[in-house]
């Protein structure tokens, strides 16, 4: 279910947790009151991936509470996080570093995540006015791939098929 702009929230099927793919862009609503309006509360959030860092995605006082107040692990790309660098990425990089919880991955990869299967891949996005290939990460959080910015057809390659592969064996597994 989208909660705002550039966010997503993942029910998890079998357990009362939630995944954030990104944390939305909603200048007036704080994150906590959007996921209020889902009846979510941060206590139930047990995984959040960032597609990558640009504000609209990543805004800084969703970092904050995140950080802050969730307790879960914060997946980000390492080329995503090198690739960034502007003055609210510094602090808000700052706040993910304190937190502990950050989890810098390979640019494609897969992972069990507690309850989470967790699958992703680079996509090209201009980060700091240059495209750069893995400057966004499409991720596969169980069931649902979110894409964040950047051209979804990228996916659609011979190295990628066993992103999808898997989708459809995860799709005929328990939690269908
Ligand atoms: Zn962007």
């Amino acid at each position: 279910m989208p909660y705002a702009s550039s966010g997503f929230v993942i029910k998890h099927d079998l357990e009362n947790e939630y995944a954030l793919v990104d944390l939305g862009n909603a200048p007036d609503v704080s994150l906590e009151e959007q996921l209020k309006g889902w009846g979510i509360s941060l206590e139930n959030i047990s995984l959040v991936a960032l597609t990558h860092l640009h504000s609209d995605h990543a805004p800084p006082a969703g970092i904050r509470t995140i950080t802050e107040s969730a307790d879960c692990p914060i997946l980000l790309s390492q080329t995503g996080w090198e690739h960034q660098g502007d003055e609210r990425v510094v602090e808000m990089k700052s706040l993910l570093e304190k937190s502990g919880r950050m989890e810098l991955l390979d640019s494609a990869g897969e992972m069990e995540c507690g309850n989470w299967s967790v699958s992703w891949r680079p996509l090209t996005h201009a980060v700091t006015g240059q495209p750069v290939f893995g400057g966004n990460t499409a991720f596969r959080i169980n069931t649902v791939i979110v894409s964040g910015d950047g051209p979804i057809w990228e996916l659609f390659t011979e190295d990628n098929k066993p992103f999808f592969i898997q989708l459809r064996e995860i799709r005929s597994g328990p939690w269908l």
